[in-house]
């Protein structure tokens, strides 16, 4: 058999641990054998960006923007106990908080669905993909909390010496005061995100936010997605049939519990911060879920949304054969080689990625599953340690 071809490479970052050792195994047994890879080698071992002060991390990110694509494993974000384990020479920031910033990007988190897997809302039969902004408002605040009645206000001054001010409240009593802002260029790179990843994904999406009780605030995040909607992607939007709507949150919310999914839940900070939690348990495991970094030029990259599993890795070291779950993993990859298969014009690497996930699904349909799965799922089950069912996986693909 001849293998698929690849026009241009990916960046491929590499990290540590128990994740470390299954891309290895992901790439001898179900990528090598059909692709003729071709990717941008970048070792993110701790021990290797401790060494050279992050510069390889920088490195990668620069990469993914030229390439387009990234795929990353997951790596260790260090803290006391890595700095005396690895003899680290100081704490190094949290890669992933190094690419998305580099790439000023948001983070959009897929579950992976399979039909014997049940999560705990039987309509969703789709994946339900939560798109959280990640600047400002509560997550940046201001707060005082005073001890005698007065007047609130909010002010602010602007660079050219203009003076806004408002009365928040006159207070009879003590009490507590916030203040929060966002910014139009934050709104704006996000609606981009969150309007890229949908067309990327063929999802509508949807928007929840409180413009009615928030008529400047929210009703800003609601303008600014309206018209870079209308200006942008639209067009985009109807020519694959999807939509974009904009609604009350709380209607959203009322909606999704009643949807089948297949949708991208645009919320802003806060409520994306619960929400995604509420997804995430919702669906049952950690490693069926992969996260994917986009970025508003249409820079994209993938890996799983879990750690390096530690706890696997140290019995892995003791000669332990783990039943560690891959599939996020596979999905990174997957994701990343059908995107540039799309970039690239080249649909036979678009249809090896399909048939990858579809492999994996059908695997997992079939009964053999990771030791993670086992516990949600219904019928015939068949734990296998992590290998055997790799190995599964490349004799159906
Ligand atoms: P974790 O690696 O996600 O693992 C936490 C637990 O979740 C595991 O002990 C395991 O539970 C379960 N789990 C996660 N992924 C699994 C999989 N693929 N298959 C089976 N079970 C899985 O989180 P952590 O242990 O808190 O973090 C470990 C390291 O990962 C840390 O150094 C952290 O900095 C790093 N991290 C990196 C990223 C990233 O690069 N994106 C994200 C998060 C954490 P059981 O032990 O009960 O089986
Ligand atoms: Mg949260």
């Amino acid at each position: 058999m001849s293998k698929i071809y690849m026009k241009n490479a990916v960046a491929e970052l590499d990290g540590d641990e128990m994740t470390r050792v299954l891309w290895k195994v992901i790439k001898d047994k179900l990528l090598y054998p059909f692709v003729e890879l071709k990717t941008e080698y970048y070792d993110l071992a701790l021990k290797n960006r401790d060494e050279f002060d992050d510069e390889i991390t920088y490195e990668s990110a620069k990469a993914i923007r030229r390439l387009g694509i990234g795929v990353k494993c997951a790596t260790i974000t260090s803290n006391a106990a890595r700095v005396e384990e690895y003899k680290l020479k100081r704490l190094t920031p949290s890669p992933n908080g190094i690419i998305r910033a580099e790439l000023d990007g948001t983070v959009f988190r897929k579950p992976i669905l399979a039909s014997n897997l049940h999560g705990t809302v039987s309509c969703w039969k789709k994946p339900i993909v939560i798109g959280r902004h990640a600047y400002g408002d509560v997550y940046k605040n201001c707060e005082i909390k005073t001890d005698c009645p007065g007047k609130a206000e909010l002010v602010f001054t602007g660079n050219d010496g203009k003076i806004i001010r408002k009365t928040i409240m006159e207070m009879d009593s003590p009490g507590i005061i916030q203040g929060i802002h966002n910014l139009d260029s934050s709104i704006g790179a996000f609606a981009r995100s969150c309007f890229m990843f949908a067309l990327n994904e063929k999802m509508s999406a949807w928007f929840g936010a409180k413009d009615t009780i928030s008529k400047t605030y929210d009703g800003t995040f609601k303008d600014i997605f309206q018209t870079v909607y209308d200006r942008e992607f639209k067009e985009k939007f109807e020519k694959l049939g999807l939509s974009y709507n904009y609604t009350l949150i709380d209607d959203a919310v009322a909606r999704i519990m009643k949807s089948e999914g297949g949708i991208l839940w645009i919320c802003k900070n806060y409520d994306g911060d619960v929400m995604s939690d509420m997804l995430a348990s919702a669906n049952g495991s950690l490693a069926m879920m992969t996260s994917v970094l986009v970025n508003p030029e249409g820079v994209f990259e993938y890996e799983a949304a879990h750690g390096t599993v530690q706890k696997h890795y140290y019995r892995y070291l003791k000669g332990e054969k783990t039943s560690t779950n891959p599939v996020a993993l596979i999905f990174a990859w997957s994701g990343a080689l059908s995107k540039r298969g799309e970039l690239d014009g080249t649909p036979d690497l678009c249809g090896f990625a399909r048939k990858l996930e579809d492999a994996t699904i059908k695997t997992i349909e079939s009964g053999y599953m990771t030791g993670d799965l086992a516990g949600i799922a219904q019928g015939k089950t068949e734990v296998l340690d992590s290998w055997q069912f790799i190995d599964k996986i490349a004799e159906r693909l």
